[in-house]
């Protein structure tokens, strides 16, 4: 039994701080785990910025709400799931998550919670465990599954490196030199291949 896990943000949905941050003219908000693979110094600084600037969860999620997934992501998803046992394994947060898993059809979705108080200020944010990707391929592991893996950033590596077969797609070019031991996909169809490929490989 082949399990497929897919990283959400930069594969199927664009990059939600992104976004935001050209919505919101902050630039600063724009930094991802492809420029700081740290998370947590990451997401700290973001929240520190989200209060200083006195946005809360509703403006997030206004600008969430307006945007799509990526340009044939949900036919791509819809292919995948035909074959594959599908899972996204995520570091977003549910909040922000759940108005585009309703346009990819509710995939199932692992991610983090954000704790916001009674004014919609986000105060914290909860790791439902650290390196929850990797420990995910780990456990779908010790159940039977031999896992496919695909991912675009820093944060998606060590996943790929734990499942019995990783894929790149689109990924900066500091993650190419790293890593050059993952294929590196740029269309739905060569991902989609990558994964017929592995599928008949592991
Ligand atoms: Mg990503």
């Amino acid at each position: 039994m082949q399990l497929a896990c897919l990283d959400l943000e930069g594969v199927l949905i664009p990059e939600i701080w992104i976004e935001f941050s050209k919505r919101t003219n902050i630039p600063e908000l724009s930094r991802t785990t492809r420029d700081e693979p740290d998370y947590d110094r990451l997401m700290k600084g973001r929240l520190a910025i989200l209060e200083q600037h006195r946005l809360g969860l509703p403006d997030i999620q206004k600008v969430i709400a307006e945007m799509g997934p990526l340009p044939g992501a949900r036919e791509f998803l819809d292919w995948l799931r035909e074959r594959f046992q599908v899972i996204i394994l995520s570091d977003t947060f549910y909040e922000f998550a759940m108005p585009l898993m309703r346009q990819l059809g509710y995939p199932t979705l692992m991610c983090h919670k954000l704790e916001v108080d009674a004014s919609g200020f986000v105060r914290d944010y909860t790791l439902r465990m650290p390196e929850q990707k990797r420990e995910s391929v780990k456990a779908f592991k010790s159940i039977n599954f031999k896992v496919i893996a695909a991912g675009d950033s820093y944060n998606d590596t060590a996943m790929l490196a734990e499942a019995h077969a990783g894929i790149l797609f689109r990924p900066p070019q500091n993650v190419i030199d790293e890593f050059p031991q993952f294929p590196v996909t740029r269309s739905y169809d060569e991902l989609a291949a990558a994964f017929e490929t592995a599928s008949r490989a592991i």
